[in-house]
């Protein structure tokens, strides 16, 4: 099981899926080939496999133990989904609340969700079929929600979207249930301090209503930066898109998020790296460059 101290935070890193092999074009379709082959050097074995050209994404969750609190970070992709337009994350069957409880948590344990955005692969775990109804997993948990994703993505509003049918059923099976039982918090605002040693700040262009998680606690500093990068590339090249409704608006963010993590010595934490799933990074000329990958115990 990995997992890390900083300050007085615990982090689990609680996989739900072995590592994705996915077509590089499939996931970066707006990204040329050749910066790829520029950094092939650090990204592959662990990132890129340049032979097969496809790159490695990890479906993870973050369980963090802070003040006394049990602190989940997105909830993966579900069990038993109905996703006609992403088949291969239909219909999943894995242990993930196995795996949850080998990292010592019970679902009635989590104090709170943290959802980084509403696409699908964050959400999943958030229900769980029961009585042939979708249900909250974790039954005593607030399940912190931006208001500008929640309106974005709720169907009511019929809102044109990029990602247009790719994650249909989502908001419907993963957050309306939430919302139903009185346990969804919708934020808005600057932030929101969840508590003395974690803060959500809004991170919108991936999706508008997307959110960091900054971590900070005595000396030590982290952010769980959600789908603001997909693969380590983008450190290097951060103006690098992917599945984003907001490229422009993603790519500032991104810049914004990726200083931040230089300046203040944290430890990056996206959702979907695949390897140590974690980078401290550095300033390099205009863009960034991995300083150090994490280490687990
Ligand atoms: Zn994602």
């Amino acid at each position: 099981m990995d997992t890390m101290t900083l300050g007085s935070v615990e982090i689990t890193r609680v996989m739900e899926l072995p590592v994705l092999r996915l077509p590089r074009e499939f996931v970066f379709p707006d990204v040329p080939v050749e910066p790829w082959h520029r950094h092939r050097g650090w990204l592959a074995p662990e990132h890129l496999d340049p032979a097969a050209d496809e790159i490695h994404m990890m479906m993870q969750t973050w369980v963090l133990r802070s003040d006394g609190q049990t602190i989940l970070i997105d909830t993966g992709v579900g069990n038993g989904r109905e996703r006609p337009y992403m088949p291969m994350f239909a219909h999943l069957d894995t242990d993930y609340l196995g795996q949850l409880a080998a990292a010592g948590v019970h679902p009635d344990d989590v104090d709170t969700v943290i959802c980084t955005h509403l696409h699908g692969d964050h959400i999943g775990w958030n229900t769980h079929l029961a009585d042939g109804e979708w249900r909250p997993t974790f039954r005593n948990a607030e399940y912190l929600i931006a208001r500008a994703d929640f309106d974005y993505w709720n169907p009511d509003n019929e809102h044109d979207t990029r990602a247009g049918r790719q994650w249909e059923n989502a908001f419907e099976d993963s957050v309306a249930p939430v919302q139903h039982a009185g346990q969804a918090v919708l934020w808005d605002g600057d932030h929101y301090d969840v508590d003395a040693n974690l803060r959500i700040e809004p991170a919108p262009g991936h999706t508008p209503g997307s959110a960091v998680v900054l971590l900070r606690s005595g000396t030590d500093r982290a952010v769980f930066a959600g789908d603001l990068l997909h693969n380590p590339l983008q450190i290097a090249e951060p103006d690098s898109s992917c599945f984003d409704e907001d490229e422009d608006r993603a790519r500032v963010t991104r810049r914004r998020i990726l200083e931040w993590t230089a300046d203040h010595n944290a430890l990056l934490i996206p959702a979907h790296f695949a390897g140590a799933g974690a980078a401290e990074v550095r300033r390099n000329g205009g863009t960034f460059a991995v300083k150090q990958w994490a280490s687990w115990q």
